[in-house]
C-alpha cells in the first residue's frame, strides 16, 4: 500500500524530508500524484475477462499450503532488516516452494533493487500475473504491508508448480512500491506488444490476513470482482467490496493504467496498523490469511476452466 501525499503543504514537507527513508527513494512521486486523481475519469476502459460462469470450487484439486506453513513463512519477515534482505527472503520462499535458482529471474529496477519473477509455463502462452510488493516502509516490520501478500504469491506458485496448466502464470514480487509503484510501473513499461497481446489479467495482493478479504471494486476488473465474489460464496467466506481511496496506490494500478485487466485484494481493518512500528506478525489472523490464499487459488482453478 502506497500512501500519496495530500495537498500542497504535505507535498512541500515530503519534498524536504523524503517519503520513504531509503536512499533509493528520491522523495515524493509528483508524476504519480498528478496521474492519480483522474483514477476513474480518464483511465482506459478495460476489456472484460471471459471467466466461465458455472463452476464449483469444491472440484479444485490443487493442494493448498497449510495455514500454519503460510504463517510460519510470514513470521520469517520479522527478523529482516531492510528491503535488500526482503528481496533475498522472497527468493528463498520461491526456492522453498520447489523452484530452482534457474527458474527465478531478477528484473533489475535500479542499481539496488529487482522485481523477482517466477514463470510457470502452461500449454498456452496466454499469461496471468499474480503479484504483490515485497518492499516496506522504514517503520515497523512490514508484515501486513506487504509481507502478507508476498507470502501468498510464493505459496500460490508452490500449489500450482506441479500442475498441468492450460495457461502460463507469472508470479511477481514487485520492488519499490512504497516509493511510488516503481517496480510494477517498470514491469509494465518493459512489456512488449506480444506480452500485452498474450496477457490475460493481473491479480494483486496488498495488505491481507488481518480480517475478511476485500476487493477494491473501484479499481478492479468487473469479471475478477464477480468471480471472486462467487468463489467466496461457495466457500462460505466473507468477501467485501471496498473502494480504494484516490490517495492510495497499489501495484495493479500500473497495469490498469496501461489498459490491462487487473484487480487488487486486501483485508478489512488494516489501515490504522500499517506504516507504523506496530505492523508486526501479531496483527495477522492465520485463518483469515489462509482464506484469502484459498480464494486466490480458487481463482486460478476457475481460470483454468475458462477460455481467456
Ligand atoms: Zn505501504
Amino acid at each position: 500500500m502506497k500512501r500519496f501525499t495530500k495537498g500542497l503543504v504535505a507535498l512541500i514537507t515530503a519534498a524536504t524530508i523524503g517519503t520513504c527513508g531509503y536512499s533509493t527513494c528520491s522523495g515524493p512521486d509528483l508524476e504519480m500524484k498528478e496521474g492519480y486523481s483522474d483514477l476513474d475519469k480518464s483511465m482506459k476502459q478495460e476489456v472484460s475477462i471471459p471467466f466461465v460462469e458455472k463452476f464449483d470450487v469444491r472440484d479444485n484439486r490443487m493442494k493448498p499450503v497449510s495455514a500454519d506453513e503460510l504463517h510460519q513463512e510470514l513470521s520469517g519477515f520479522m527478523s529482516l532488516r531492510n528491503n535488500k534482505d526482503r528481496e533475498k527472503y522472497g527468493i528463498l520462499l520461491f526456492l522453498q516452494a520447489g523452484f530452482k535458482e534457474s527458474d527465478i529471474s531478477r528484473q533489475r529496477v535500479n542499481s539496488d533493487y529487482n522485481n523477482i519473477i517466477v514463470e510457470k509455463k502452461g500449454k498456452s502462452d496466454k499469461t496471468i500475473v499474480i503479484g504483490a510488493h515485497i518492499d516496506r516502509v522504514s517503520q515497523g516490520k512490514g508484515i501486513i504491508d506487504n509481507a502478507s501478500g508476498s507470502t501468498l504469491v510464493t505459496n500460490l506458485a508452490q500449489a500450482i508448480r506441479g500442475e498441468d496448466t492450460k495457461y502460463t502464470y507469472r508470479f511477481v514480487l514487485f520492488t519499490l512500491e512504497e516509493s511510488g509503484l516503481i517496480g510494477s510501473r517498470n514491469y509494465v513499461k518493459r512489456m512488449t506488444k506480444d506480452d500485452k497481446d498474450r496477457f490475460a489479467y493481473m491479480i494483486n495482493a496488498d495488505c491481507v490476513g488481518v480480517e475478511h478479504t476485500v476487493i477494491y471494486a473501484n479499481i478492479s476488473n468487473d469479471g475478477l470482482e464477480s468471480t471472486l465474489a462467487k468463489i467466496g460464496e461457495q466457500r462460505g467466506f466473507v468477501f467485501r467490496k471496498e473502494n480504494l481511496s484516490p490517495w492510495y496506490g497499489v501495484d495493479s494500478l500500473s497495469f490498469r493504467r496501461a489498459g490491462l485487466p487487473s484487480g487488487s485484494l486486501a483485508t478489512t481493518n488494516y489501515e490504522d496498523k500499517i506504516h507504523k512500528p506496530s505492523d508486526t506478525i501479531d496483527k495477522i489472523d492465520k485463518k483469515e490469511l489462509a482464506k484469502t490464499y484459498q480464494l486466490m487459488l480458487d481463482l486460478l482453478f476457475v481460470t483454468e476452466r475458462s477460455k481467456l
